[in-house]
C-alpha cells in the first residue's frame, strides 16, 4: 500500500475508535392516563370484574333478579287507602309476566339498592282504552329520586314531562321511543347517586340516565337527591300494565385513576 493511504487508513480507524461509545436510549415512559395514577398500557392497572353479560332469558351474572316470571316475592305491597292492606302482592302473575290487576297496589322492593342500573321490561294493554295519562299508566318510583313513567305512548298525545320516559314533572324524554300497545318494551335505568364530601355537601349531583327500548333518552339528567340507598316501587296506576323480568345491578367502584380524573368519589 502506498505509504499516504496507509497513513490516512491508520487515521481513519483512529478516528473511529476515538467515537464515544453510545448510550443506551433511555425508556421513553408513556404519558399518563387521566388521573395521572396510571399509564398508557400499563399492565399493573385493576382489571374490570368479569361477569356473564345477559341474554334474553338471563340476568347478567352480578345482577340482583327481582322478577323472573315466578313469584313476587322480592317486593311488598302498599295498599290504596281503604283497601285490604295486605302486603303481600296480588298481581296475576302468568306466562313469565306479573300485571296489575284491580285493587293490586303498588309493590316495592324490599331491598335498597346504591348507585345501580335497573332493568324490567313492560307492556301496556294491547286493548286500548282511554287516552292521555290514562292509557296503560304505571312507572318506576325511585325512592327520593322520583318517577320515571310507564305510559302507552304510542300515538298518545300527553304532557311532554309525564309521556313514557319521562321523569315526571321533570325531564320529558329526549325522543318518543315508544312501540306498540301490547309489545314488550324495556327500560334500562341509571342511577348515579349524589357524591358527597365529609361534610354531606353535594360534590357532584345525582343522576339519571335512562334507555328506552335501546335508546338514549335521559343523558345524565341531574336529580336533586342525596340518597345514597334506595328501593323503588311500580305503579298501581288502575291500568292492568304488565312487567318482566326485572334485575339490578350496582354499578361497580371505578379503579384509582378514574376516580382522581374525576375529582370524586
Ligand atoms: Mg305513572
Amino acid at each position: 500500500m502506498p505509504r499516504i493511504l496507509f497513513i490516512l487508513s491508520l487515521l481513519g480507524s483512529l478516528v473511529t475508535a476515538a467515537e464515544p461509545a453510545k448510550a443506551p436510549e433511555p425508556k421513553k415512559e408513556k404519558p399518563f392516563t387521566p388521573g395521572g395514577v396510571y399509564r398508557e398500557g400499563d399492565m399493573q392497572r385493576p382489571r374490570p370484574t368479569v361477569i356473564t353479560p345477559p341474554s334474553e332469558s338471563t340476568a347478567p351474572s352480578d345482577a340482583v333478579v327481582l322478577f323472573d316470571g315466578k313469584d313476587l316475592s322480592k317486593f311488598k305491597r302498599v295498599a290504596r287507602k281503604g283497601d285490604d292492606p295486605s302486603e303481600v302482592p296480588q298481581w296475576k302473575i302468568e306466562n313469565g309476566y306479573a300485571e296489575i290487576t284491580p285493587k293490586g297496589g303498588q309493590i316495592e322492593t324490599l331491598d335498597k339498592f346504591g348507585s345501580c342500573q335497573i332493568h324490567l321490561e313492560w307492556a301496556t294493554p294491547a286493548e286500548v282504552k282511554g287516552n292521555g295519562q290514562g292509557r296503560g299508566n304505571s312507572g318506576v318510583m325511585l325512592h327520593g329520586w322520583g318517577e320515571v313513567q310507564v305510559l302507552d305512548s304510542y300515538e298518545n298525545d300527553t304532557y311532554p314531562d309525564g309521556q313514557a320516559a319521562a321523569v315526571y314533572h321533570k325531564y320529558p324524554p329526549l325522543v318518543n321511543a315508544s312501540r306498540k300497545p301490547g309489545e314488550w318494551q324495556s327500560y334500562d335505568i341509571i342511577c348515579e347517586c349524589a357524591k358527597l364530601d365529609a361534610k354531606g355537601a353535594v360534590v357532584q349531583p345525582a343522576r339519571l340516565t335512562v334507555i328506552h327500548n335501546g335508546v338514549i333518552v335521559q343523558h345524565a339528567v341531574t336529580i336533586d337527591t342525596k340518597v345514597q340507598e334506595f328501593g323503588f316501587g311500580l305503579q298501581d296506576h288502575l291500568n292492568p300494565t304488565r312487567y318482566r323480568n326485572i334485575w339490578v345491578r350496582p354499578l361497580h367502584e371505578r379503579d384509582e385513576g378514574a376516580v382522581k380524573a374525576e375529582g370524586t368519589k
